[in-house]
């Protein structure tokens, strides 16, 4: 048996919050530590899951800037001591406009403006306790938008960059379609057809089945063909079939 089939060295407990619904993962290594990726408010259930889970909160890391995401985040941290890591700081002016936003969507109080104790980049990599989670940049949704994912384990937390049989909005200030695409095909799709991943809202899926059916960016669309492919060859793949 290879690593990579090795069974994964923690375990994932998701707790959807807020009125958004937004998947809330916590993750528990071995010895109860965990991290906790995405709370977008209701820092009270969160909490009361990790109890039930066995889970000691010692992270909290945030895919991107939106409110239900990191609404919850300063009072998880007030409530645990964890610092709060990510997004990229392209999203500070989300982070500091969720309390504001939370009043538009109609459920002020609903979560608060988020200063992160460090930012992330591409590359970086993230420790719970020893387990090594890596982390890629993902412009396009939000422009500080990241995705963690351990590739041993082949589970990923996207944010809001891809749902099951979807694609993340693009019709925010500062969002880019074309990036979003980009960042679909040339970071996500590259870590493997096995990849599972939890999205930020809605079902799991892998990557590898997105491929075959995601409406957006399913091979098909895309004329995407595999990790080696270089820039440039998914638009010429597309013409090459339009002009079959
Ligand atoms: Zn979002
Ligand atoms: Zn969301």
């Amino acid at each position: 048996m290879t690593d990579s089939q090795a069974k994964p060295p923690f375990q994932i407990r998701v707790v959807p919050v807020t009125p958004l619904q937004q998947n809330c993962s916590i993750i528990k290594a071995p010895s109860g530590k965990a991290a906790v990726v995405d709370p977008g408010g209701e820092a009270d259930k969160i909490l009361k899951a990790a109890e039930e889970f066995g889970a000691t909160i010692e992270h909290i890391w945030l895919t991107h800037g939106h409110l239900d995401h990191a609404g919850g985040a300063e009072a998880l941290k007030r409530k645990t001591g964890a610092p709060i890591t990510g997004p990229h700081q392209d999203d500070t002016f989300w982070l500091d406009e969720i309390a504001a936003q939370w009043a538009q969507y109609g459920h002020p109080g609903m979560g608060e403006n988020c200063a992160p104790d460090t930012w992330l980049k591409d590359g970086d990599t993230l420790d719970l306790d020893g387990i090594e989670f890596n982390v890629v940049t993902t412009p396009g949704h939000t422009p500080g938008h990241v995705v963690i994912y351990h590739q041993g384990a082949k589970i990923a937390f996207v944010g809001d960059v891809l749902f099951a049989g979807s694609i993340g909005r693009t019709d925010f200030p500062q969002s880019d379609h074309q990036a979003l695409i980009d960042s679909i095909t040339k970071k996500l799709w590259p870590l493997g057809s096995e990849m599972q991943f939890v999205p930020g809202h809605g079902p799991v899926s892998t990557f590898g089945h997105e491929r075959q059916t995601n409406p957006f960016v399913g091979d098909s669309v895309t004329g995407y063909q595999g990790a080696e492919q270089k820039p440039g060859d998914a638009i010429d793949q597309k013409l090459a079939k339009r002009w079959q």
